[in-house]
């Protein structure tokens, strides 16, 4: 070994998903990489010893709305050492690259572009700025929501070229909202996808049993441009749009990766979602078709539980971006909670957030104040998703040996991006000459602590996290500061 090592991680059970490693070792890290793993390492001061915890790599996560330190700062609490925007995305990326720089990140981040933002453009004149605000502020508006014209169909590709020219992980597809969208537009998005060699993210359209009217079942969309047009499709929260139709959606994308076609899908452990008051599939006549009522809804931003059609209409016109948390799957019910259990066990499928930046009511404080205000509210899921997920799907029974579900965590997310993002080939394992992203954490204690009425309890088992060589926890304790994260971009080609 050359350099003394900045840190040892002393006498941990390392687990690298990749390799199958599952051993007590010391991890050397120097200079922001792992530099040395292997029994018994010389003693040095910079021992930090780990018995009895899992050392493991950082959780890369695909599908972070998170936008602000404090939510950030949540996340690497729940081990997330990566989080990327990339069902929304963002648009132009160069913009939101721009800005999170200039702030400062504890974790890694990155971003898709975003073809909702693009249409939003093309089809209704929105000046774009890089931030995620621009699409919510807009998503009630009918304007972007109806069939484009060939014109600004070729607009929006051009946007969508142009992020990805200045690096953009893929195209976020959030077609869902936009239920007026031609089939064939979608094909002309997933064939760019395909061109460029990046994957697409989609926030599926309505299935067909929610909404027989839907020009065309949401996940045959998915799985008809993988078979067209080649293009690496990433169905997103596949246990919040299927909600009881899950077995369905999934044998459908099982049957299509058998046939050789890039499908892949994520879950996130919960049985509500959280979206703009003002998405399509929101309006007090659609309500139905999900089987929910205005009452299903609650609005974060004041925490009420919307109490009538007429209430529901009034927050849409008011505060069609406003947050709005609704109960999709029952919690409580074990015919629920097992199909919850099916999206995350499927093979091959991937833990990823759909984190939500955080609503404030009143008064928005300090934006680095922590702990967190009790004034901060979000989705359970930003603060809790993964240790909630490896809870259970490993502890009390749970399913799965503690590799593979920590493999859905890192792992196959990074090998999701890596073709085209060579800094995600250095991420996701626990290896030398590799990225030191790295969590430690208690097997037997991991839990989320976040709930619908406390939704910024951070996670507990969580004991270090560290990025880039950087500890951004430490004994389980946020390190105040700490900015050690760096931008992910697609490699030119
Ligand atoms: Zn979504």
């Amino acid at each position: 070994m050359s350099a003394d090592p900045d840190i040892v991680l002393r006498g941990g059970r390392v687990i690298d998903p990749e390799s199958g490693l599952d051993a007590v070792q010391d991890v050397a890290v120097t200079g922001g990489q792992v530099t040395e793993i292997r029994d018994a390492l010389p003693r040095s001061q910079a021992d930090l010893n780990v018995a009895g915890l899992v050392v493991t790599a950082g959780f890369v996560d695909l599908h972070s709305h998170v936008n602000d330190i404090a939510g950030f700062s949540l996340q690497a609490l729940d081990g997330v050492t990566t989080a990327l925007e990339l069902e929304a995305g963002v648009s132009p990326v160069q913009a939101a690259y721009q800005s999170a720089a200039a702030e400062g990140r504890p974790v890694n981040y990155g971003f898709a572009t975003s073809w909702a933002l693009a249409r939003m453009e093309a089809t209704a004149g929105v000046g774009l700025d890089g931030r995620l605000a621009t699409f919510l502020a807009n998503l009630g508006r009918e304007a972007w929501q109806r069939p484009a014209t060939p014109g600004q169909i070729t607009a929006m590709l051009a946007r969508l070229s142009a992020d990805l020219a200045d690096g953009a992980l893929g195209i976020g597809v959030l077609v869902g909202y936009a239920p007026g969208t031609d089939p064939g537009e979608y094909l002309q998005v997933a064939g760019l996808a395909a061109e460029a060699g990046v994957p697409t993210f989609t926030h599926a359209r309505d299935l067909v049993e929610l909404a027989p009217r839907t020009l065309i079942d949401g996940a045959e969309e998915i799985v008809r441009a993988a078979g067209e047009t080649g293009a690496q499709m990433h169905y997103c929260h596949v246990n919040s749009t299927s909600q009881r139709h899950i077995d369905r959606v999934l044998r459908l994308v099982s049957r299509a990766q058998a046939a050789g076609t890039r499908v892949t899908t994520e879950a996130y452990p919960y049985g509500s979602g959280m979206t703009g008051i003002g998405a399509a599939f929101l309006a007090p006549e659609r309500l139905g078709e999900r089987g929910l009522t205005p009452s299903s809804l609650t609005y974060a931003p004041t925490g009420e539980r919307v109490g009538s059609e007429a209430r529901l209409r009034e927050l849409r016109q008011a505060d069609p971006g406003g947050l709005v948390i609704i109960e999709l799957l029952d919690e409580n019910d074990p015919s629920d909670r097992e199909l919850l259990m099916r999206s995350l066990t499927f093979p091959g499928a991937i833990v990823a957030s759909d984190a939500m930046p955080l609503t404030w009511t009143g008064t928005a404080p300090d934006p680095l104040a922590w702990p967190l205000p009790g004034t901060a509210i979000t989705h359970p899921r930003t603060a809790g998703t993964f240790s909630r997920a490896l809870r259970l799907l490993t502890r009390d029974g749970g399913p799965l040996g503690l590799a593979e579900a920590l493999s859905k965590c890192s792992l196959r997310p990074a090998r999701l991006l890596q073709d085209r993002v060579p800094a995600l080939r250095r991420k996701g394992r626990l290896q030398a000459g590799r990225d030191a992203d790295i969590v430690v954490l208690d097997p037997a204690t991991i839990s989320d602590q976040a709930s619908y009425l406390k939704s910024t309890r951070p996670s507990t088992g969580i004991q270090h996290v560290m990025v880039n060589g950087t500890f951004v926890v430490r004994d389980g304790n946020l390190v105040a500061g700490a900015r050690p994260g760096r931008p992910i971009r697609a490699a030119p080609r």
